[in-house]
C-alpha cells in the first residue's frame, strides 16, 4: 500500500480541485485490485498503518497522456549530421527522417525508446502512444520498444508504421510485425498478465500506402481487434494525392476498406474535409493534434479542429512534455483566431485517457471509474505536483494555470499502474545509465545516417 497524504486532488475533466485529503493505492500484485486507487479519505494512515508514504501536500492528478509520438526520434535532438535544406515537407522526410529511420538498429532503437520513455515520466506523462519506423530492423522491433516501456514502467500503445516506400516486402513485413506484436500482447493477457503496452495497427501515411497494403492493414485491424494508427493529411500533398490516385479523401480511403473504428488514431489531419471529420466522428475515431510539430514542419494549421469529436494531443516525437505541448496548442489556436479557449484544450489534453481506456479498460473491473481520474478503483497512473501557485488554483482555472504558469518541472512523484517510477524527482530506475547509453547510440545513429 502506498499513501499520498494531505494532497489536493486535481481533476482535469470535469475540472475540480479538492480540499487536502489522503489517497491510498494498491501496489501491483496486492490482491485483485493491485495497481488501482484503494481509498480516498482523511487520516488513511490509521486505516493502513503499514502503508509507505510517497508524498505529503501538493496536487495529485491522473497522469498525462501523449496521444502520438515517435520514440525513434529521441536521439535526433541536436543532430550533427549534414542534412540538405528542404523546400517542403516531402523533402524533409527524404533528407532527414527517412535517412534516420533506415539507420536504426536494435541497439539504437532500445536506447532511444528508453530515453524517450524516461523523459516522458519525468514530465508527468504516464502513457505514451508510439508510432515506430525502422525499415532495416522491422521484425521484433515492437518487442524491443515494449522492453523499454516495461524497464522504466510506463504505459502505452505501440505500432509499426507500415509503408510501401521501401518496397512491397517491407510493407508486408510491417503488417506482419503489427500482427505479431498484437498476438504477443494477447498471449501475455491470456497468461494472466496485465501488460503495460498494447498494440495498434500502424501505417505511415495515405501517400505511402497503396490499396494492397491498405487492405492488408484492414484485415489486421479486424483480426486483432485493434485500431489503425496512421498519419493522414499532415501535409496538403497527402490529401491531394489520395484524391488524385484513389478518387477519395484519405479518411474515406481508410473507411472504404473497413479500417476505421473507435480505436483508430489519425495523426495530424490538417487537410481533411469537414465531411471526413464527420466520418471520423461517426466511427468514434481519434484525431491526434501535434501543434508544435506542425509549426516546425510549416505544414499549416488545422482550422477544423473544433469539428472533430475526439481530439487528443501528441508531440509527434518532440519530447513528451504534455504541459509544454498544451501551451503550444493553446497559443497557436489563439493565433489562428479559432473559437477554442484554454478550457477546451484542457478537455483535449484529458481526452488522451479515453484513448488509453479503449485499449486498457479490459484489464480493470467493470465498475472501474476508468483512466484520467483519481477515484477509488481507478487505475493508479498518478502524478504528484509540487506546484505552489501565486494565485488561487481551483477547478474553474486549471486551464489558465496550465497555459500561463504551471510546467512539467512541478512533476515530483510519478506512479504507473500502482508502481512508483519517480519519487521526489528521482527516477527509481537507472536513468544515468539510460542517458549515457543514449548519447553513445546517438553518435552511432548520426554516423550511420551519414552513410545513407
Ligand atoms: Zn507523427
Amino acid at each position: 500500500m502506498i499513501l499520498f497524504r494531505n494532497v489536493k486532488i486535481m481533476e482535469l475533466e470535469p475540472s475540480a480541485v479538492s480540499e487536502p485529503i489522503d489517497v491510498a493505492v494498491f501496489e501491483p500484485g496486492e490482491g485483485d485490485r493491485g495497481g488501482t486507487v484503494a481509498a480516498i479519505g482523511p487520516n488513511l494512515q490509521k486505516q493502513y498503518p503499514g502503508a509507505k508514504v510517497a508524498g505529503e501536500g501538493g496536487y495529485l492528478s491522473a497522469g498525462l497522456v501523449c496521444g502520438h509520438t515517435h520514440l525513434y526520434s529521441a536521439l535526433a535532438r541536436g543532430m550533427l549530421v549534414d542534412i540538405r535544406p528542404s523546400k517542403d515537407f516531402a523533402q524533409m522526410l527524404d533528407h532527414l527522417w527517412w535517412r534516420l529511420d533506415r539507420a536504426i538498429d536494435p541497439n539504437i532503437l532500445r536506447a532511444s525508446a528508453l530515453a524517450g520513455c524516461s523523459d516522458a515520466l519525468k514530465a508527468g506523462v504516464t502513457s505514451l502512444v508510439d508510432h515506430h519506423a525502422g525499415p532495416e530492423c522491422i521484425d521484433g522491433s515492437l518487442s524491443i520498444i515494449r522492453g523499454a516501456y516495461e524497464a522504466v514502467g510506463i504505459r502505452g500503445i505501440l505500432c509499426y508504421e507500415t509503408t510501401d516506400r521501401n518496397g512491397m516486402d517491407g510493407a508486408r513485413a510491417g503488417v506482419a510485425e503489427n500482427i505479431r506484436f498484437a498476438r504477443e500482447i494477447d498471449a501475455a493477457r491470456a497468461s494472466g498478465a496485465k501488460p503495460l503496452t498494447e498494440a495498434a495497427i500502424g501505417a505511415h501515411a495515405s501517400f505511402t500506402v497503396g490499396e494492397e497494403t491498405l487492405t492488408a492493414l484492414a484485415d489486421a485491424v479486424r483480426a486483432t481487434g485493434r485500431g489503425i494508427h496512421i498519419h493522414l493529411a499532415e501535409d496538403k500533398f497527402d490529401a491531394v494525392d489520395a484524391r488524385h490516385r484513389f478518387g477519395k479523401g484519405p479518411v474515406e480511403r481508410i473507411e472504404a476498406v473497413g479500417a476505421l473504428n473507435d480505436r483508430s488514431i489519425i495523426g495530424h489531419g490538417l487537410w481533411l474535409s469537414p465531411s471526413e471529420a464527420e466520418i471520423m466522428n461517426a466511427h468514434g475515431a481519434f484525431l491526434a493534434h501535434n501543434a508544435r510539430s506542425n509549426m516546425n514542419n510549416a505544414v499549416g494549421y488545422n482550422n477544423l479542429l473544433p469539428a472533430f469529436a475526439n481530439v487528443v494531443l501528441g508531440t509527434d516525437g518532440m519530447g513528451a512534455d504534455m504541459l509544454e505541448e498544451f501551451k503550444f496548442a493553446v497559443f497557436r489556436h489563439r493565433e489562428s483566431q479559432g473559437p477554442w479557449w484554454p478550457g477546451d484544450f484542457l478537455k483535449v489534453l484529458h481526452r488522451g485517457n479515453k484513448l488509453i481506456g479503449r485499449y486498457f479498460d479490459r484489464d480493470y473491473a467493470p465498475d472501474c471509474p476508468g483512466f484520467g481520474t483519481v477515484k477509488a478503483g481507478a487505475p493508479a497512473d498518478l502524478v504528484l505536483w509540487d506546484y505552489d501557485p501565486p494565485t488561487p488554483l481551483v477547478g474553474e482555472n486549471i486551464a489558465g494555470h496550465f497555459a500561463f504558469g504551471m510546467s512539467s518541472r512541478s512533476a515530483r512523484t510519478v506512479m504507473v499502474a500502482g508502481s512508483l517510477r519517480i519519487l521526489d524527482r528521482r527516477p527509481l530506475y537507472d536513468d544515468a545509465r539510460i542517458q549515457a547509453e543514449a548519447r553513445e547510440q546517438a553518435s552511432r545513429l548520426w554516423k550511420r545516417m551519414e552513410e545513407r
